[in-house]
């Protein structure tokens, strides 16, 4: 027997799956807003709010089943919210090639359409994404940064002293949504994505929750449609292929990986359009192992901090003990009795 539904679609189908669409593209619309300026890789928006849930019957228009989309809808919305990445981990592109050629693809496409100059990806902020989590607290963020240092012995491994080169080329598009510079083929793919995996599992084992609903599929986005939820009112709804088939296979350089920063999606970025870096672990030892100016800066910080940290213990201890009855300083004087000599004769 065919199962309901199965065989062509009745007008009361089309009405719901037209319904259904609409709700779809509304949901979508909405999550779009929320989303705004946030860098997922691997939470593809799709993943968690598509209406995959509901099943393609013939459902009756009733007062009931309107209730039952709302209360999903709802739903839908929560998870998305309960799912929503604030961290991740990125490898900053910074390669002036890359970048102007990056900033050229932009402004031949702002040249098109005016309006999409509020989807582009600033300057500074051109990354690629190899994991997407949640970090709630301040412990949280320090687990974090903890899994970050217990990878970097794994991505030596995988590398094998071997520097990994990222080579872009071309331009494609998510979903018409997401514009991003494609990483060209090539024997760079395979470590890349060996180091995404290790990266995943360090981070879950150490009961961090990460996005895992797509496949990775490393990228260099420079615009996005939900930095610009406005512009759907606007009519723009969609990225146009033809507003960048003239790079379609431009080559516009190579990265050479020097680090991987774990970064805050929602902290204030940093004076040069970089996003907020927790910490960040050193690939390839560019210096031949010497530490590089930022990883000094925050060796340093961590210095101080330990000495400060040191000194108001010590301080805290030396008064606690002079406050005791019977304390470390009657001991020094009973000790200074026997040995004949007073503490305070000491400083004559
Ligand atoms: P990012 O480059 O990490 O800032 O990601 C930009 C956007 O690309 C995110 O908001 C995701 O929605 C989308 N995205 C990332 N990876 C994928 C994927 N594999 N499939 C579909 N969309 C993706």
């Amino acid at each position: 027997m065919e199962p309901p539904g199965a065989g062509g679609i009745n007008s009361n189908e089309c009405e719901n799956v037209s319904s259904k669409k609409e709700m779809s593209e509304e949901f979508e619309a909405n999550t779009m807003d929320y989303l705004v300026d946030l860098p997922f890789a691997t939470v593809d928006i799709k993943d968690v709010c598509e209406i995959t849930d509901v099943p393609e019957i013939n459902l009756e228009r009733s007062e009931e089943n309107e209730r039952n989309n709302k209360d999903q809808a709802k739903k839908r919305k929560k998870k998305q919210k309960d799912y929503q990445p604030n961290y991740f981990l990125s490898i900053p592109i910074t390669n002036k090639e890359i970048t102007e050629g990056i900033k050229i693809l932009q402004n031949a496409i702002i040249q098109q359409d005016q309006r999409l100059a509020e989807a582009m990806s600033r300057d500074g902020s051109f990354h690629v994404t190899l994991l997407v989590m949640q970090l709630f607290s301040e412990d949280e963020v320090n687990v974090g940064i903890d899994a970050l240092l217990e990878l970097k012995p794994f991505v030596e491994e995988i590398l094998q002293g071997k520097p990994l080169t990222l080579p872009f080329e071309g331009v494609d598009t998510f979903r018409n949504q997401v514009g991003f510079v494609k990483l060209a083929e090539g024997d760079h793919i395979k470590p890349l994505l060996e180091i995404a995996d290790t990266a995943k599992r360090t981070f879950q084992e150490k009961g961090i929750l990460t996005g895992e609903n797509t496949t990775f599929k490393p990228h260099l986005t420079f615009m996005k449609l939900s930095k610009a939820p406005w512009l759907r009112k606007k009519g723009v709804k969609k990225i146009d292929p033809k507003i960048y088939e003239k790079f379609i296979s431009h080559r516009f350089g190579e990265e050479m990986v020097h680090c991987i920063d774990l970064c805050s999606m929602l902290k204030k970025k940093q004076s040069n359009g970089s996003y907020h870096c927790e910490s960040s672990i050193v690939i390839g030892d560019k210096n031949g192992g010497e530490p590089d100016d930022a990883e000094l800066v925050r060796l340093s910080k961590r210095l101080v901090e330990n000495a400060v940290l040191k000194a108001v213990q010590q301080y805290l201890e030396e008064t606690q003990n002079k406050n005791k009855p019977g304390d470390g300083s009657s001991v020094k004087t009973e000790e200074a009795d026997r040995n004949g000599t007073d503490s305070d004769n000491n400083r004559n």
